[in-house]
């Protein structure tokens, strides 16, 4: 799961920016001052992206911001401002945030960032619990769901196998049986040809032109693969 440090001295902000991330899916570290985040990093070292408020009781967010950089180069940052110190927002990405954040904030805008930083510094993509996207479309492992252009596309369960085998493999031919072992799994004796009209089914549902295939593209003689 991804990690993220949440360091604010002001409880009441903390506690409501953690239990929007945890509903986002992201595992969270709470610090309320700046030794304290400086500490629970130490002992985290898997924490990926660090939201730091500016105005703390001992050190500020900046001075943080440089002491995680100083050793740490592909942490994400993310600094909260305040609207009025326009000053600020230079001095977080001068200190080597990556991001800020200006008071009052929208969970739906934090967890939008942090969701950014945490493709820009490329989390880890295998894990489940995450998202993978590909063009228009926004495969979430999590809730097993997959939208086109945000609208959501319904699959059943066996075209969610096949559209998440395709998607966590971009680029690679896969056989009908790679496909037919993936998803039906090894001890299944049916036929080949169920792949064929799972993903003729699939295509309907995903492509912008049926007849022309470009997200399921057919390579002949062998299976399917992912994009042209
Ligand atoms: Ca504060």
């Amino acid at each position: 799961m991804k990690k993220v440090l949440i360091l604010e001295d002001e409880v009441s902000i903390r506690s409501f920016v953690v239990i929007n991330l945890r509903r986002a899916g992201y595992d969270t570290i709470e610090a309320g001052t700046g030794t304290e985040a400086l500490e629970r990093l130490k002992e985290n070292p898997d924490i990926g992206v660090a939201i730091l408020d500016i105005m703390l009781p001992d050190i500020d967010g900046f001075e943080v911001c440089r002491n995680i950089r100083a050793t740490n180069k592909t942490i994400g940052i993310i600094m909260l401002t305040a609207r009025s110190q326009e000053m600020d927002k230079v001095t977080a990405l001068m200190t080597g945030a990556d991001d800020y954040v200006t008071k009052p904030f929208s969970p739906a805008e934090l967890t939008a960032r942090i969701d950014a930083l945490f493709r820009r510094i490329g989390g880890d993509t295998s894990s489940e619990g995450e998202v993978i996207r590909h063009g228009p479309f926004v495969l979430n492992i999590r809730n097993r769901t997959l939208e086109k252009n945000e609208k959501r596309i319904k699959l059943t369960q066996v075209e969610y196998a096949i559209v998440k085998l395709f998607m966590q493999n971009p680029g690679r031919a896969l056989s009908r049986e790679d496909i037919l072992a993936s998803v039906w799994g090894r001890d299944y004796d049916g036929e080949l040809k169920i792949v064929d009209v799972n993903i003729r089914r699939l295509r309907i549902k995903i492509e912008d032109d049926t007849a022309n295939p470009t997200y399921i593209t057919t390579v002949w003689g062998f299976g399917y693969k992912w994009g042209l």
